[in-house]
């Protein structure tokens, strides 16, 4: 189901083949699956649950799934032995043999957010289109359903209350911002540093680390890996500026890109 606007050439599957091992990072919503309608939705798909589980049973491929969601949705979206899940943007690890990690205390997150998180709700209590999602480990703020003139003064004023909390000076947090969307969580929360204690932390000879990915926080695990020398693909359906070494359209093509990253690996 290739289209004519994925970049990604036979040449790379090639690059792909002739690797001795792959380290698979993959982001799910936007990536794997379609967007869901609502962040709250974790129903797992049967199709990704499918592939990513043929894909972990590859002795030459590790999987690790890094998403924004809390790390116990992306364990219900994917209930796949042997993989590595990391949620929050990789604050919290499932590692393969099932340990858990927090990469940092809740408890020097948690208070900050407590703070935060009833003068976000009083903002948008009785709006039309907000939603104010709890990750535990983040808050993040969700207008994609408001009208644009009233989304932007809602974040304006949502980004005032975050600056005027305190402990927002210790760089213990960043925020993030988006179209129509803020979150505040850690400042580990990020896709890079995820990438990197990975490696660090689970190094495997002679993999080719191959990364994909949708958004700006999956650019920042782009850069990471390009520096190590492997592989980003951004999933998108228009071309736009990004360190990826190429595009797919859709979660779908993705999908179809990595049977056949499968396909290659099973005959040789
Ligand atoms: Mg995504």
């Amino acid at each position: 189901m290739t289209t004519p606007t994925d970049t990604c050439t036979p040449a790379l599957l090639d690059r792909l083949a002739a690797a001795e091992r792959l380290w698979l990072f993959l982001d799910y919503d936007g990536t794997l699956a379609d967007f869901a309608a609502t962040p709250e939705y974790v129903e797992p798909d049967p199709d990704v649950v499918g592939l990513v589980a043929r894909l972990a049973a590859s002795e030459r491929i590790r999987v690790a799934v890094i998403s924004g969601r809390r790390l116990d949705h992306v364990q219900k979206l994917l209930p796949v032995p042997g993989i590595l899940l990391a949620g929050a943007y990789g604050v919290e690890l499932q590692t393969p043999t099932g340990d858990r990690i927090d990469r940092v205390p809740y408890s020097t997150i948690r208070p900050t957010l407590d703070l935060i998180k009833p003068r976000w709700e009083k903002l948008i209590a009785g709006r039309e289109g907000f939603f104010l999602e709890d990750k535990g480990w983040a808050l993040a703020l969700h207008a994609r359903f408001a009208d644009d003139v009233t989304a932007q003064r809602v974040l304006v004023a949502a980004n005032r209350i975050v600056s005027q909390t305190p402990s927002l000076k210790t760089g213990r947090f960043r925020l993030l911002g988006g179209h129509k969307f803020m979150e505040i969580g850690p400042s580990l929360g990020n896709k890079g540093l995820a990438v990197e204690y990975i490696l660090e932390n689970a190094p495997w000879p002679d993999a080719l680390p191959v990364y994909l990915g949708d958004d700006d926080k999956d650019e920042e695990a782009f850069r990471v890996v390009k520096g190590r020398g492997g592989v980003a693909i951004v999933i998108a359906n228009a071309p736009r500026a990004t360190a990826a070494d190429c595009r797919l359209a859709s979660p779908q093509a993705a999908r179809w890109w990595l049977e056949r990253v499968l396909a290659r690996f099973e005959e040789t």
